[in-house]
């Protein structure tokens, strides 16, 4: 069928309209859906038609298409790092509406550069899904929990039997009452892994259930925990906890941010540490959430776990120079003795992957491409685990130039000139 054929079956109720794609290819069917939704709504989808991909492609990643959210997306870097698996100084694609944005986190990263660079390394890997059962008592629920202690290793070779990368690194139980989560963490490779964890928990609950007298409710207990904030992904980390750090000298300081390392140490103490402690936030960090959700737009990463994604720490310490007593910002003489800066982001649980999901898309390819970790690593794992340090460091250049900008007072003036 063609589009104005898709358009009257839909009219005249003999077709639904997530069935197009029965009846014509998915790009027909797109146009057929963005027509009809533009005669209802009169609203003109000319721009959001003009997406630059076979519809095919996305089918996998979405339903009822009528075209594309085109998001501008700019560059940052080189990003310069010393990493456990990154090799070189990458570029790193940044998506987003937030004018000022991408030159903020420019800006730290040239910081970085004139630094000598950033270290960073992914310190965990452990994707989770946490399924709740049911039993009767306490009894009962001590006695599931002994048994899941006792069978790791043979709730590992069940689960690892629904996957050739994924494998089973630890099983936590947690007793509530009568309701039992088993909290499965899982080393998923290249792969963010939430279908992968999912489908290989399945299959280790079948074990469980014949072995215990738990019954599975449901196979996420809200404990793994996904896309909501979570004090447990914070402490224990979900898919992978990294940490990004770089000293920083004193005139570099000076240079790029205006201002001193006192000053940066003191703003992020009494914003990032006290306020955010007041605040009784889980992020004890600035802006981290800007460079991860930029990036995971851009790499085709899940959105949604941004969420966890802000769960970063971020400290700043002037080191050395023996001066620890100016913290008066901009005004203050930058190059009289003092200390260089210390400054670190440690991102508890940074989910994403090089392969699957949206990583599959034309664009997502493209933007993983400039980072030069598409696809699958060699050993599988570094291609991941690079793009986790890259935006880890990001996240820190991002952290640097907004922590300067404050202990310089021109956040506002930077917004006024670049983003309005
Ligand atoms: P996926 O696209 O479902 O699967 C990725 C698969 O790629 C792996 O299972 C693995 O197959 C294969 N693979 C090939 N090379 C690999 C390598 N080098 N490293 C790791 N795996 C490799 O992706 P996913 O990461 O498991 O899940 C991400 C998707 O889940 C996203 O679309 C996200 O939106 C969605 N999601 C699902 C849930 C859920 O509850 N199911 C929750 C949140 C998000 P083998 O396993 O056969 O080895």
């Amino acid at each position: 069928m063609d589009t104005d054929e898709l358009v009257t079956a839909v009219k005249d109720g003999d077709l639904r309209l997530h069935e197009l794609e029965q009846r014509a290819d998915a790009d027909v069917a797109t146009a057929a859906r963005r027509q009809l939704l533009a005669d209802e709504t009169s609203a003109d989808l000319d721009t959001v038609g003009a997406y630059a991909f076979d519809a095919a492609t996305a089918e996998p990643n979405i339903e009822n298409m009528v075209g594309a959210a085109q998001v501008p997306m700019g560059v940052v870097g080189p990003v310069a790092i010393d990493g456990g698996a990154v090799d070189g100084e990458p570029y790193l694609p940044l998506a987003t509406t937030e004018g000022a944005l991408v030159a903020s986190v420019n800006r730290g990263c040239a910081a970085i550069r004139a630094a000598g660079g950033a270290t960073a390394r992914v310190l965990k890997n452990a994707m989770t899904r946490a399924p709740v059962f049911r039993v009767e008592d306490v009894a009962e629920a001590s006695e599931t929990a002994a048994w899941v202690k006792d069978n790791v290793d043979r709730l590992a070779a069940t689960a690892e039997s629904t996957t050739s990368h994924g494998e089973l690194r630890d099983v936590t139980p947690y007793v509530v009452g009568d309701s039992v989560f088993l909290r499965f963490a899982y080393d998923t490779k290249d792969a963010m892994g939430m279908n992968m964890a999912t489908i290989a928990t399945e299959e280790a609950c079948e074990a469980v259930e014949a072995e215990t007298p738990a019954d599975l409710v449901a196979l996420s207990g809200n404990l793994c925990s996904d896309k909501k904030p979570a004090a447990i992904n914070s402490i224990e980390g979900r898919g992978r906890t990294v940490a990004a750090d770089v000293s920083i000298p004193r005139e570099v300081v000076k240079s790029y941010f205006g201002t001193t390392p006192e000053a940066i140490s003191e703003a992020n103490t009494r914003k990032n540490l006290i306020g955010s402690a007041k605040a009784g936030a889980l992020g004890f960090n600035a802006h981290a959430a800007n460079t991860v959700a930029a990036a995971f737009l851009a790499t085709g990463q899940d959105i949604a776990q941004v969420v966890e994604g802000s769960n970063a720490i971020t400290t700043a310490d002037a080191r050395g120079g023996g001066s620890t007593s100016d913290a008066s910002g901009a005004a203050s003489d930058a190059n009289e003795s003092g200390g260089d800066l210390y400054a670190s982001l440690t991102i508890a649980s940074l989910e994403l992957g090089t392969v699957g999901g949206g990583t599959k898309l034309p664009t997502q390819h493209e933007a993983l491409d400039i980072v030069g970790v598409r696809g699958g690593g060699d050993p599988p794992g570094v291609n991941a685990n690079a793009l986790a340090e890259i935006i880890t460091t990001a996240a820190l250049a991002g952290e640097l130039s907004l922590l300067g900008a404050l202990a310089s007072n021109h956040l506002a003036s930077a917004h006024e000139e670049l983003g309005r």
